[in-house]
């Protein structure tokens, strides 16, 4: 893939990813306001969340990964990453390049569209 190409699809990805993280933390902000209003002033509030900081983290965690943006956000750093280390545009399983237009749709794609029909098919029978 060219140069310019790969350019191309960082900035998309980063773009992508400002987007998702804006809606992620805007959740967040909700989820964390209502906890001020419950606690009081920003002492006892830091006080209680120190006391139940890891169970509170632990569930920020597991609503932000099983959520859809969530799990996309992760998406789009693996193929950041692949960007940074060249193997960025290649199929997961069979290796070929991902074409173009497909990566155009789905700047994350891990498979070429061969492949990720290949594996819809499996999970609608898994399904069943
Ligand atoms: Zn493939």
């Amino acid at each position: 893939m060219k140069k310019s190409d790969l350019d191309k699809f960082k900035k998309l990805l980063i773009k992508k990813r400002e987007v998702m993280i804006e809606e992620m933390s805007g959740l967040n902000i909700r989820f964390d306001e209502t906890l001020k209003e419950r606690t009081g002033d920003l002492s006892s509030h830091s006080y209680h969340m120190a006391d139940q900081g890891t169970d509170a983290m632990e569930r920020e965690m597991a609503a932000m990964i099983s959520s859809k943006s969530g799990r996309l956000v992760y998406h789009i750093d693996e193929a950041l990453r692949r960007i940074e280390n060249g193997e960025y545009g290649k199929c997961f399983n069979c290796g070929k390049q991902i074409s173009i237009t497909r990566l155009k749709a789905v700047p994350h794609a891990r498979f070429c569209i061969d492949c990720k029909s290949e594996e819809e098919k499996k999970n609608e029978k898994f399904k069943k």
